[in-house]
């Protein structure tokens, strides 16, 4: 077992809305520690402009905005390390957080893991990983320099990034399994407009094609049932993403690997453990609502630490 460390507050997760909760918590003069599993920011770090992140007329890039967060947060005192957390249990009155390097004990803890890529899950999928299926286009974009690639999915993640891939690829199919986005207007007008682009509606993958790297696509209609093949030479996947809760499973079984629910204030249903951002149920998911939400719980566990103490 590693080193026993101890905190008022411990915040799991490193994005927009755990560096918000910090600065918050570490105002407060709260003992506070941020633990990231792998590089602080989170989805964020992967987008290469925020164009609607108030404050950044000309936009911000994800590394850039998660830099300034934390550097802010560790103004204030908050500690901040890369440890992750493998297990969250409750001892009495404090919560215990066991990680790789360390074991945390605090008196409130704010969850802000955020969310993974949800997979296809379709045959070929998991084996060409790497191999020219990605999840991120602004970190694998530029390997398809004059390639053609397929885009999967209808939300604003795919249709933004399908945009940002124009800008290597020589052409993106943009399969999607319906006739209407669910994506913003202003990402859906320009990409009716960017003539690299051509919308497969309809459709869904049901394969990855290729040996050692991905040659194509097993798409079927999904009125017809017709399937027919793309020759790709990528497949960028943007379905979706799934929180990262399942190692909650002790403390939250109906929602591990799901959505927490909350109150106003950020709570979930135990006392003193809130939960903000890609994390909670009914989150907006943007890096402002994000931002918003772990202002929010930082408060709030401010005022349930300070009224605990005094009794109440
Ligand atoms: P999302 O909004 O949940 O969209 C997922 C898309 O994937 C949907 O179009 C869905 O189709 C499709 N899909 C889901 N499972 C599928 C499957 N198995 N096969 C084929 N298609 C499938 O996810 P997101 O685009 O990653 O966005 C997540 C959140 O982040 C959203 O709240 C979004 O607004 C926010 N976000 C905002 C921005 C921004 O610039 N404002 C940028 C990125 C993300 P259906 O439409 O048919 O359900």
């Amino acid at each position: 077992m590693g080193e026993r460390r101890e905190y008022d507050v411990i915040i799991i997760g490193g994005g927009p809305a755990a560096l918000a909760a910090a600065v918050y918590a570490g105002r407060a003069q709260l003992r506070t520690v941020v633990l990231e599993r792998a590089g602080f920011g989170g989805q964020v770090a992967l987008t290469h402009a925020i164009d609607n992140y108030p404050g950044f007329p000309k936009g911000v890039s994800g590394p850039e905005l998660t830099e300034l967060m934390k550097a802010q947060a560790e103004r204030f005192g908050v500690e901040t390390a890369i440890d992750e957390v493998m297990r969250l249990e409750l001892d009495g009155d404090r919560k215990v957080a066991h990680g790789r390097d360390a074991v945390y004990r605090a008196e409130a803890v704010i969850l802000a893991m955020g969310a993974d890529p949800r997979k296809l899950g379709v045959p070929g999928e998991e084996e060409l990983r790497g191999r020219g299926v990605s999840y991120c286009g602004t970190c694998d974009a530029p390997f398809f320099r004059n390639k053609r690639v397929v885009a999967v999915g209808g939300g604003d993640t795919a249709l933004k990034e399908a945009l940002f891939i124009t800008r290597f690829a020589r052409e993106v199919a943009l399969v999607h399994r319906r006739t209407e986005f669910r994506a913003e207007r202003i990402y859906q007008d320009e990409v009716r407009r960017e003539p690299k682009i051509r919308l497969e509606l309809e459709a869904v993958v049901t394969r990855v094609l290729g040996e050692t790297k991905v040659e194509g696509v097993e798409v079927r209609h999904v009125r017809t049932g017709a399937t027919r093949r793309l020759d790709t030479d990528g497949v960028f996947v943007f379905v979706g993403t799934e929180p990262n809760t399942k190692f909650l499973e002790n403390l939250f079984p109906a929602a591990a690997g799901r959505h927490l629910p909350t109150d106003k204030d950020m709570m979930t249903t135990i006392p003193g453990i809130f939960a903000v951002g890609d994390v909670r149920e009914d989150s907006y998911r943007q890096v402002a609502t994000a931002v918003g939400e772990g202002a929010t719980a930082g408060i709030a566990a401010e005022h349930w630490i300070a009224k605990r103490r005094a009794g109440g």
